[in-house]
């Protein structure tokens, strides 16, 4: 390769395979790491560092850290307890660690002759016999003073196939003719990289591949140097931008403007018992100034539980109803679904107007009579679970689709049920809605290609939650408050919850407690309702308990969604430890719709791990959905708190949502700026970061 090549674009354009060393068998490798050109090795950055700049002493290691140590060798030795394995115990003088390894050679055993300096580096354990590192590398040294390594040893996303070395092979190559050209492509708004006095680019992509002797370790190891927050910085914008031009092609179709008013809604509010919140009202508003547009609504509403979505969602729905058009409701659990069924039988019948229902589990004659009120559009609104988007289900006239998306559902599935709407050449308006709140962080990140809006009050006269957090152990005195309830006249769930991922031994768990609860409390009627009951059963259940014919109803998690009982104020859920703060915030939304005091008792099994106690006490010390959501991301990080939405696009090379979250608001500027001012740009910004990943916003 020749030095006048190398212009900020030779590296978007130069292939791997033009590196020493990486023939078609290596390049096929690489591109499964998504590294094709060397614009990718630049940009493959390393996830984390190895501090091989310092011996720790022995008897200062602690477990879990990764570190270098430095001992004599007392002894070596192969021991066969479950596995054979190599044993050796060195020490230097602050403590004794034992090697181990399970994969040996005899002249391996020999290198550890008594009294021979060994350096290593490893993970510490801690197992019964003390401080242990197994599989360390390792080295026999000649003098107890050699140097250590300068630097920070960089450690990469690797694949099989493609270890550390080849990588560092790979990025030593790439670095030195990065070297002489001193440049690559700045793709970020040059003015205001500028003002905010960033790191060049070359500058920050040599210190994070290759930091300095100098370096500041902490600062490295927990990202906040200022070279990787300049390329988090880029990331960031690369993934707001790709968000943004989703969002800007879903925009660009054409949608059917509706009316903002209707006689029909008229009259469903007239025939309520109450009147909107003011927020229901804010926000009914702002997807009224949405639906007169000719392009598709992109809008969230987020509202914790009880806040009163359905109504919103139903006002929404006559406006399309009125003007002549379709309606379809997907609710992500069979249960809820029926819930929102019945809920729309009930207020749009009585305005003459035709709902189906449909779902997985409804097959044959009776499914075949849905499909056709779907096609003839005598049916003006349609709910059912994600079966409303199946391949034989068409639409007459869809305009409208409305997500209950909880935390359940994935991109894949809302553009499915948009492209029902695309076949009959008319792209449907969305309306989202969520009752597990969205953290800002988030809402700025994962959510960029969606309008929000936020129903932030309850209907008046609720009173809030109690909740308390006791051991199981204490299991009879729980029942006995059950019994006290049921003499009140209140009603109980008692939520059994997953046993290890299987439906079957959860149903099995809440038979179970139903059957302990008879024998405790003949004089209660206690009932049953689990995921395996036909819907017919679970309905006639749900049935009673509203009609409090049962007073105190087992379930699974099956009810965690959706159902409203106001009579029903006290609420046991078991091992709560196994739920996600969100799920169990859904489940206590269950209870607290009336008027009487309502209690949620969270009974854990011992031993309740550290974050598990801090998460019970967020349950306890908090009725604010928000501030849960908030805590949960801080907790357990934003993959497990998004879980709805595709992994992909939300894994980061260098960012990181919580630790960055400073940057956001920068990157959102600049991808702005992009997709105003230079969208060819913007492009290669987003290949450069998400390469094939980009293609989600296809699907
Ligand atoms: P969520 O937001 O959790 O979906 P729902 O739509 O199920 O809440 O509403 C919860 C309950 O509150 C329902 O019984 C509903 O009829 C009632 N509700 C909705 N809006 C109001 C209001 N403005 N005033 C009083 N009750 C309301
Ligand atoms: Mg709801």
């Amino acid at each position: 390769m020749t030095l006048s090549a190398v212009t900020p674009d030779f590296f978007s354009s130069t292939p791997v395979t033009q590196l020493k060393g990486v023939g078609a068998a290596q390049a096929e490798k690489l591109a499964r790491l998504g590294i094709r050109t060397l614009q990718d090795v630049l940009f493959h950055l390393p996830f984390r560092y190895q501090d091989r700049t310092r011996l720790v002493p022995i008897g200062a290691t602690r477990e879990g850290s990764e570190v270098l140590i430095q001992g004599r060798v007392l002894m070596a030795d192969v021991v066969i307890r479950k596995r054979r394995s190599l044993i050796c115990r060195i020490e230097d003088g602050t403590g004794q660690i034992h090697l181990r390894f399970f994969h040996f050679s005899t002249s391996q055993k020999n290198h550890f002759q008594p009294g021979a300096i060994v350096r290593c580096y490893g993970e510490v354990r801690l197992t019964g016999m003390g401080k242990e590192m197994a599989h360390p590398e390792y080295r026999i040294m000649e003098s107890a003073d050699a140097p250590v390594e300068a630097a920070l040893t960089a450690v990469y996303p690797a694949t099989e196939g493609i270890q550390q070395p080849t990588l560092r092979k790979l990025s030593d190559q790439v670095l030195k003719l990065l070297g002489k050209a001193q440049a690559v492509a700045e793709l970020l708004p040059v003015e205001a990289m500028h003002a905010a006095q960033w790191p060049s680019l070359v500058e920050a992509l040599h210190y994070v591949h290759r930091p300095p002797a100098d370096a500041p370790v902490q600062a490295l190891l927990d990202g906040s140097h200022r070279a990787q927050q300049r390329l988090s910085l880029e990331e960031l914008t690369a993934h707001h931008l790709s968000l943004l031009k989703l969002r800007q092609r879903a925009k660009a179709q054409t949608s059917v403007s509706l009316p903002s008013a209707s006689p029909l809604e008229q009259q469903l509010l007239q025939g309520l018992p109450f009147k909107p919140t003011a927020a229901q009202q804010r926000v009914h508003e702002e997807i009224c100034a949405d639906l007169v547009q000719n392009h598709p609504m992109l809008r969230l509403v987020q509202g914790d539980v009880g806040a009163g979505k359905t109504l919103v969602s139903a006002r929404a729905a006559l406006l399309a109803i009125a003007a002549g058009y379709q309606v379809a409701m997907m609710a992500p659990t069979e249960i809820l679904a029926e819930q929102h069924f019945h809920a729309f039988v009930e207020w749009f019948e009585p305005l003459g107007l035709r709902v189906a229902w449909l779902s997985g589990k409804l097959k044959g004659k009776k499914r075949n009579e849905q499909l056709a009120l779907i096609e003839s559009g005598t049916a003006h609104m349609v709910v059912g679970t994600h079966a409303l988007f199946q391949e034989e289900v068409n639409y007459r006239n869809l305009a409208l689709v409305i997500i209950d998306e909880q935390h359940r559902f994935g991109v894949h599935q809302r553009l499915a049920l948009k492209q029902k709407g695309e076949a009959t050449g008319v792209v449907p308006h969305q309306l989202i809605m969520t009752a597990t709140p969205i953290p800002r962080t988030l809402a700025m990140s994962a959510y960029a290609d969606l309008d929000t809006s936020i129903i932030d009050e309850l209907p008046p006269g609720r009173t809030p939650v109690k909740t308390v957090v006791v051991e199981s152990s204490r299991r009879h005195e729980v029942v006995a408050r059950v019994r006290n309830a049921c003499q009140e006249g209140r009603q109980v769930y008692w939520v059994c919850t997953l046993i290890e991922e299987s439906e079957v031994l959860e149903c099995q768990a809440a038979e179970d407690t139903a059957d302990q609860l008879k024998k405790f409390l003949p004089e209660v009627r206690v009932g049953l309702v689990h995921g395996r009951l036909k819907p017919a059963e679970k309905a006639d259940i749900m049935d009673q308990f509203k009609k409090a014919q049962i007073q105190v109803l087992v379930a699974t998690t099956v009810i965690e969604v959706g159902v409203n009982v106001p009579n029903a104020s006290v609420m046991i859920i078991e091992n709560p430890e196994r739920l996600g703060l969100a799920q169990l915030h859904q489940l206590r939304g269950r209870v607290g719709r009336g008027s009487t005091e309502s209690f949620c008792l969270l009974m854990y099994q011992k031993p309740l791990s550290k974050l598990g106690r801090e998460r019970l006490d967020i349950m306890r010390q908090t009725n604010d959905g928000f501030v849960i959501a908030e805590k949960d991301l801080h907790l357990r990080g934003p993959g497990e708190v998004l879980g709805t939405r595709q992994t992909g696009e939300m894994t980061f090379r260098i960012a990181n949502l919580l630790r960055d979250e400073g940057l956001l608001e920068d990157s959102k500027d600049m991808a702005q700026v992009l997709l105003e001012k230079d969208p060819a740009r913007g492009e290669r910004l987003i290949a450069r970061w998400l390469g094939n990943a980009a293609q989600y916003g296809e699907v």
